[in-house]
């Protein structure tokens, strides 16, 4: 049985939680795609963890962590972040990396940064991990695949030479940097080879055993539905598909093995980098929140950038579940609104005077107004309940009035951190 855990917002909607959670029932976590730019935060007994390249099962012993063929694969982050979760304590943990998987080279990081600064005022708020002209290589067929690491040295020579003609002209005459050599290349691609051996998978293959063993996989997500490159904020997007049914590219799995989409789904909204952002909201109101979210505050994973802090969208929320295609509802950091008296929700655009619950296209959506309800708080901590019946009725009025708007069921309902901090409902 193969689960998806995905988000249906802007990222940082706590699928790190979810899976780690839902992780110790399966037997394989699997990251389908995105790289080393974002980062799930996860709180449990070995202590707080910033994972941004390891899958969220690391954490249990009886659990295969599987990077897989659609993620952008930084071979030293992976290390360094096996090596540091090792040394707090945390049993080594049984690691694949697809054969087909595709590398982030140090050049990758250069253009990205290159590009920011090129773009300065104008720049997309990458996190200049190197994804962008990852993808782009990958795409434009002069990336590297693991499995080309062990090919005859003369083979790589050839296509690094081909790599430094075509990137030496951009590096001369856009940025003026320093010019790539394709001995640099090769030799960073021997450190990868010695890096990555052990190990390397031929997974596609060891998903299509396991699920005839009717083992439980899970599929996890980065970032959420709107920063997916065609359903998103285009141009404000990733570089790589966010939703559940690239997992079955992403890992290399029938598109119809996948039977739970559990979409991560936010009780407040926070977005980084640029674009459109309806229900955005400023000054002290968003730093009290920005201070309450999450677990320490809402400050990127990967950067520590401040978010952008919003009321709940309930537009952009219900076209973020039903893109990722959802089963389930996982309904998070709802513990964090409890200071609120009033709780403010967006529950439809105003785009040119014309009110509309459907999520628009980008240069639609810059021009749309948040048209807001408001709903009455519970003014009381909600952490440690674990019966939905136990939370207050206000509370309970919050969530039902954002399921009836989502259209899709909230199955669970995240009342802090810690992964025992769940609170389950029927459908
Ligand atoms: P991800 O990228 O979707 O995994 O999300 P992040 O890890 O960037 O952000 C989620 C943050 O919220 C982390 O700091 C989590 O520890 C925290 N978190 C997750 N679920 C809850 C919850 O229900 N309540 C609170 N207070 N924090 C939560």
């Amino acid at each position: 049985m193969v689960k998806a855990v995905v988000g249906a917002n802007w990222g940082d909607e706590g699928k790190g939680k979810i899976t780690d959670m839902l992780a110790q029932e399966a037997d394989i976590v699997v990251r389908f795609q995105g790289g080393a730019n974002a980062g799930h935060t996860i709180v449990n007994k070995y202590g707080k963890f910033a994972l941004h390249s390891l899958p969220s099962g690391v954490f249990n012993d009886h659990t295969t962590s599987i990077i897989g063929n659609g993620v952008a694969l930084n071979i030293p982050i992976l290390i360094k972040e096996l090596q540091s979760i090792v040394e707090k304590g945390v049993p080594m943990p049984d690691i694949k990396v697809s054969d087909r998987a595709q590398i982030v080279m140090s050049y990758h990081i250069k253009f990205d940064e290159y590009e920011e600064e090129r773009l300065a005022g104008r720049s997309f708020g990458s996190t200049k991990s190197g994804i962008a002209p990852f993808y782009s290589d990958k795409f434009a067929k002069i990336g590297f695949q693991v499995s080309e690491l062990f090919q005859e040295e003369e083979v790589l020579r050839e296509k690094a030479e081909n790599i430094c003609e075509k990137k030496n002209v951009v590096l001369e005459y856009l940025y003026h940097k320093p010019l790539l050599k394709a001995e640099d290349i090769l030799e960073e691609l021997k450190q990868y080879r010695e890096m990555i051996a052990p190990y390397v998978c031929d997974v596609s293959t060891l998903l299509w055993n396991a699920q005839k063993e009717g083992k439980e996989i899970l599929l996890e997500g980065q970032l959420g539905s709107l920063k997916d490159p065609d359903h998103g904020i285009y141009p404000m997007v990733t570089s790589s598909s966010t939703l559940a049914a690239y997992g079955a590219v992403g890992a290399g799995i029938p598109p119809y093995a996948i039977k739970e989409i559990i979409t991560v789904c936010k009780a407040y909204s926070s977005a980084v980098g640029a674009g459109a952002f309806v229900s955005e909201i400023f000054g002290e109101e968003a730093d009290e929140l920005r201070r309450r979210g999450g677990d320490g505050g809402e400050y990127g994973a990967t950067t520590g950038r401040p978010r952008r802090m919003g009321w709940f969208d309930c537009v952009a929320s219900r076209y973020g579940c039903r893109i990722q295609g959802t089963t389930d509802v996982a309904f998070t950091v709802l513990d964090v609104l409890g200071y609120l008296d009033e709780i403010p929700v967006c529950v439809a655009y105003d785009i040119n005077g014309e009110i509309t619950t459907e999520f628009p296209t980008t240069p639609l959506l810059e021009k749309a107004k948040p048209v807001f309800e408001v709903l009455p708080g519970w003014k009381s901590d909600i952490r440690g309940i674990r019966n939905y019946e136990d939370l207050p009725l206000n509370c309970r009025r919050y969530i039902e009035f954002v399921e009836e708007k989502l259209g899709f069921p909230i199955t669970m309902v995240s009342n802090g951190p810690g992964r025992e901090d769940i609170i389950y409902r029927e459908k």
